[in-house]
């Protein structure tokens, strides 16, 4: 039997003729530069996630390179984030000239570590990035009191955790910026690269607005220097579409993941991911077991040669890859994230897997860590 890791086929079977239909119309129309489609996707994704503005945009990783632009953060200033997410949260900091710091994270969530923020702020902290990993938010209520007494901006990466809830209350709605990415991987996934940025302040939404058609307002008259981060039309008429089934594809990966915790809880070595006390949702954009032992390999290559798809997300955390060794961090860093790059594997957990499917993962992973 085959399981792949994501299988997006199956999903676009069940709106393959509702998304033709649409791009059709776009192709007809020739407007193919922001737009009503735009603009709809954008108060639709607002609405979705409790904001008031929403600014559509390229990619996830245009939309933590734009909050950070527009709130005028460059060379001298520090960005805290943490080591064990994907590049792009890094990136975006390095690439306005300021300086990532990492924080370790929890074992348990592989979220950034509150409890370790405060020692990390400096005079020359002007911004806290938590990222939302797998789908499950960070400790939000912390991290805005800390962002509260030291005033720092707080931008969620939330390019893994659109819909999920920390205490009831929406990824995107609790930090100053909250941003998606539509790569097609994620939960709601465009046909191509696409991004929002979500905010609830009037003067945040129109700089973005202004950053996104390279600073220019009115036309042609440039205000600050900003860039192409324009969503395509394109983009928005597939995630209209895709919107409407978000949140039954999200429960799919939810009862995938409930199925795995019974199928999976009495295998010895692994480990399961853990919910905190303070998710009332996890969207479960991945669903990443630990294996222990350093079995981690061996397991592995076990499921590959049983055609199982799985994934390391993810294997070097930031502060030991090569383009990082300027900023003088060391093996030994941040035990928990080397921990975690050492031990954790990523299982199938796209919506339509079968049950089927979900037993005969559960099968070789028996047999393999036995
Ligand atoms: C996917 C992802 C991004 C980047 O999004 P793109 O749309 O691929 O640019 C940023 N951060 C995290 C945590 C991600 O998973």
């Amino acid at each position: 039997m085959q399981v792949p890791l994501l299988d997006l086929k199956p999903q676009y079977e069940q709106i393959r003729g509702e998304v033709l239909a649409a791009i059709a119309e776009l192709c007809a129309s020739q407007q193919f530069i922001l737009g009503q489609h735009v603009e709809e996707i954008e108060r639709k994704v607002a609405a979705y996630c409790q904001c008031q503005y929403a600014c559509a945009v390229s990619s996830g990783t245009d939309a933590l390179l734009m909050a950070l632009m527009v709130e005028n953060i460059g060379p001298g200033d520090e960005v805290i984030t943490s080591p064990y997410t994907f590049f792009a949260t890094a990136g975006a900091i390095s690439r306005v000239g300021a300086r990532p710091v990492f924080v370790d994270i929890c074992h348990d969530t592989c979220n950034i570590n509150t409890e370790l923020i405060e020692a990390a702020i400096t005079p020359r902290t002007k911004a806290i990035i938590p990222v939302h990993l797998y789908g499950q938010m960070a400790d939000m209520d912390k991290i805005m009191a800390l962002a509260e007494r030291y005033q720092l901006v707080v931008i969620e990466d939330a390019a893994q955790a659109i819909g999920a809830q920390y205490k009831g209350r929406l990824a995107c709605s609790m930090g100053h910026y909250g941003c998606l990415s539509f790569f097609p991987s994620k939960n709601l996934g465009a046909f191509g690269d696409a991004g929002m940025i979500l905010c609830n302040d009037k003067d945040r939404a129109e700089k973005l607005k202004i950053c996104r058609a390279h600073g220019s307002s009115p036309k042609y008259y440039h205000q600050f220097i900003g860039g192409n981060f324009r969503m395509d039309a394109m983009q928005a008429v597939v995630l209209l579409v895709k919107l409407k089934y978000l949140d039954t594809w999200t429960n799919g990966r939810q009862k995938n993941a409930d199925d795995y915790q019974n199928l999976l809880a009495k295998i010895p070595n692994l480990s399961l991911p853990v919910t905190a006390a303070t998710t009332t949702k996890h969207v479960f954009n991945q669903y990443v077991i630990r294996v222990h032992g350093g079995r981690r390999q061996a397991v592995w290559d076990g499921l590959k040669a049983a055609d199982i798809g799985c994934d390391v997300y993810y294997p070097v955390p930031l502060h030991m890859q090569q383009c990082y060794a300027s900023l003088g961090y060391h093996q030994g860093d941040f035990p928990e994230s080397e921990r975690a790059a050492a031990e954790t594997l990523a299982l199938p957990i796209y919506p339509e897997l079968s049950h089927i499917q979900k037993r005969y993962v559960a099968d070789t992973l028996a047999s393999l860590c036995k």
